[in-house]
């Protein structure tokens, strides 16, 4: 018999707010577009490998941006290379995230200075929620990363307010 059977034998009922339970549903499956550009990508792939197992918490990698609720960006940006990551934002459908995954694409990383040809940092183009720090980070830190999106989630309300 599993922990849950246990627990609720018996009849039971939950209440909760349609929003808090909407949250719920959207923060436990964040469907990904990985977008690796550089070494970082590594760190990003081994994060949906089995031994950090990037599924256990909802996240599963989709190839089209139509599908994804959160793009990772993970590597150094090129001028080249963002007004294409400007172009996959656009066609995520809402609502809609981004973490940006290392120095390189928060800040240019070690191209920060005399890097002609990179963009000093992804939110120049696209909103960005989660800044990940590191040169490369570990896959613990995207881990922790994807945490701090999913308590900014839980938190949002989907509901207009009045004006
Ligand atoms: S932050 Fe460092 S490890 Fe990551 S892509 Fe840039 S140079 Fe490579």
């Amino acid at each position: 018999m599993g922990l849950l059977d246990q627990q609720f034998k018996d009849e039971n009922i939950v209440i909760t707010s349609v929003e808090d339970l909407l949250n719920w549903a959207r923060l436990s499956s964040l469907w990904q577009m990985g977008f690796g550009l550089a070494c970082c990508a590594i760190e990003m792939m081994a994060t949906s490998a089995s031994h950090y197992d990037f599924d256990r918490f909802g996240v599963i990698p989709r190839p089209s941006p139509r599908q994804s609720d959160v793009i990772i960006i993970s590597g150094t940006v090129t001028l080249k290379m963002a007004t294409r990551i400007k172009r996959l934002y656009e066609q995520m459908p809402d609502p809609k995230y981004v973490i940006s995954m290392e120095s390189c694409s928060n800040c240019g990383g070690p191209y920060w200075e005399h890097g002609y040809h990179v963009l000093k940092g992804v939110d120049r183009v696209i909103p960005v929620d989660v800044y990940v720090p590191g040169c490369p980070p570990r896959p613990e830190a995207l881990l922790e990363g994807l945490l701090k999106l999913q308590e900014k989630i839980r938190n949002e309300s989907l509901v207009k307010k009045p004006a």
